[in-house]
């Protein structure tokens, strides 16, 4: 179903009215994690003022030690609710378990499957039948056949309006948090119709590295990126260090609309 061999032509997806498709390159940014209204908030002025289409936040994270922040729940989809409500920006956000797609996707205009949850096939199929577009990050330990499998169970159920996301794959090299595979851009592009977006914020874990790795994004036909951007990232709850601030995202637009007319 996700193949390109019964579909050539590459797919659009549509999320409450913003394209993500090959005729464009859509910039959705965000906090990392709900915190307050008033930080959700201020992010989401600072990625609508930068030109962002689409508004990320995690009410439910899954973060890698229990002890970390796990996200406000309930509470942080009605957060983002609200700052919907009051910039215009539809809501990507993530569901990290099949017992609560329903409630998400009330709240959701977009669904994200995490990459840690990419081979969870009881919240793929669950996503799949929930009726909202899905993100679908690519496992950090992924082939890109086995993320195409992955993207393949929301398909069969019923879902095409999936959009592959690479967030970066685990190699032995520790400078970066994962390492980003670019190459996976055109490779899944030529493999599938769905189009294919980039984290570069999640794969360095590093702020300096979000500009570069956004105009290796756009170097190799990414369809889209998602950045982490926060009002003040030295008091984030999650990620701070990979969050942009105002003037950085700012400049990152800047980059997506001037760069890709030098290529
Ligand atoms: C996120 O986007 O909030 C996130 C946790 O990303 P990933 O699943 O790629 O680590």
């Amino acid at each position: 179903l996700v193949s390109r061999e019964n579909h050539p032509d590459r797919s659009t997806v549509h999320v409450g009215g913003v394209p993500i498709g090959p005729d464009t390159v859509t910039l959705i940014a965000g906090p990392c994690a709900v915190e307050t209204p008033q930080q959700t908030l201020e992010a989401a002025q600072m990625a609508k003022a930068a030109g962002a289409t689409l508004l990320r936040g995690g009410a439910y994270k899954p973060r890698t030690s229990p002890y970390a922040f796990q996200g406000l729940g309930e509470a942080g989809l009605r957060i983002l609710a609200d700052v919907r409500e009051e910039t215009g920006l539809p809501i990507v956000t993530e569901v990290v378990d099949a017992h609560d797609v329903d409630l998400v996707a009330s709240y959701a205009d977009m669904l994200q499957v995490g990459t840690r949850n990419a081979q969870n096939f009881a919240l793929l199929q669950a996503v799949g039948a929930a009726g909202k577009p899905v993100m679908l990050k690519r496992g950090m330990n992924a082939t890109i056949e086995e993320w195409l499998m992955a993207a393949e169970y929301i398909a069969q159920r019923g879902n095409l309006d999936i959009v592959l996301c690479e967030r970066g794959i685990r190699t032995f090299e520790t400078a970066t948090r994962n390492t980003l595979d670019v190459s996976a851009v055109p490779v899944a592009q030529r493999l599938s119709h769905l189009p294919v977006i980039i984290d570069p914020s999640h794969s360095g874990g590093r702020r300096d590295l979000v500009l570069p790795l956004t105009r290796a994004a756009i170097a190799v036909g990414a369809d889209g990126v998602i950045i982490d951007v926060h009002p003040h990232p030295e008091q984030a709850l999650c990620d701070g260090p990979q969050a942009l601030v105002d003037g950085d995202l700012r400049e990152l637009a800047e980059i997506m609309r001037t760069f890709p007319q030098l290529m």
